[in-house]
């Protein structure tokens, strides 16, 4: 089976198939070297929701489970007080593989990684998107985008991703940096809120 990202990830058949190939991805040599496992994902079935952060941490890279550290357990209170239940929501990272002592992603892996991120968006399609931080938004938006102008812009006219509602919103670790009265919590709670209220405007 070819591990090359475009072609292994267009042809996966599921969401369990694409977790499959997505192990013997060896498309980035130094993330490959240095990473514990890949981390794909989660998705129950039938999730409304996909949230999509930056790339695993260190815990994310021990366990092989995305958000399961300091950003990961405020995500999950945060999910919880908005009224979203966990099968509700699928999780991926725009990189599967961590890079080594937590730096950023570079411009060649997120472009490498992209065809597992675009393949998992049409195996869940689900109905909202949620793009958490600044490498997220710039993955659905372009390079430079800024979440502060994007969530001002959403507010005037919704934004879409291939047709599927999107919003932009701060990364957990940012609302852990700024602190509980930072701006990046509350903008949270705000989106997640948002989230609720068009799942059920679609619902109805
Ligand atoms: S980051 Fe993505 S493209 Fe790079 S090796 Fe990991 S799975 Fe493959």
């Amino acid at each position: 089976m070819t591990t090359e990202p475009a072609l292994s990830a267009a042809s996966a058949a599921s969401w369990d198939d694409l977790v499959e190939r997505v192990q013997g991805c060896v498309a980035c040599e130094e993330l490959a070297a240095s990473r514990t496992r890949v981390v794909p994902g989660v998705a129950p079935p039938r999730a409304d929701v996909l949230l999509v952060g930056e790339a695993p941490g260190a815990q994310e890279d021990e366990t092989g489970v995305p958000f399961v550290g300091r950003s990961g357990q405020l995500l999950d209170g945060l999910l919880g007080d908005a009224g979203l239940r966990r099968d509700q929501v699928a999780v991926a990272n725009v990189l599967k593989c961590r890079p080594p002592a937590n730096r950023k992603p570079r411009r060649t892996e997120v472009a490498r990684c992209r065809p597992w991120l675009d393949r998992q968006l049409d195996l869940v399609d689900p109905v909202v998107v949620v793009a958490l931080g600044g490498t997220a938004a710039e993955w659905f938006v372009g390079p430079g985008a800024r979440i502060a102008a994007l969530r001002d812009q959403g507010r005037v006219a919704p934004l879409l991703h291939r047709g599927r509602r999107l919003l932009v919103t701060y990364h957990p670790s940012a609302a852990i940096r700024f602190g509980p009265q930072g701006a990046p919590l509350a903008a949270l709670r705000e989106d997640l809120a948002e989230v609720v209220r068009v799942l059920a405007e679609v619902a109805r």
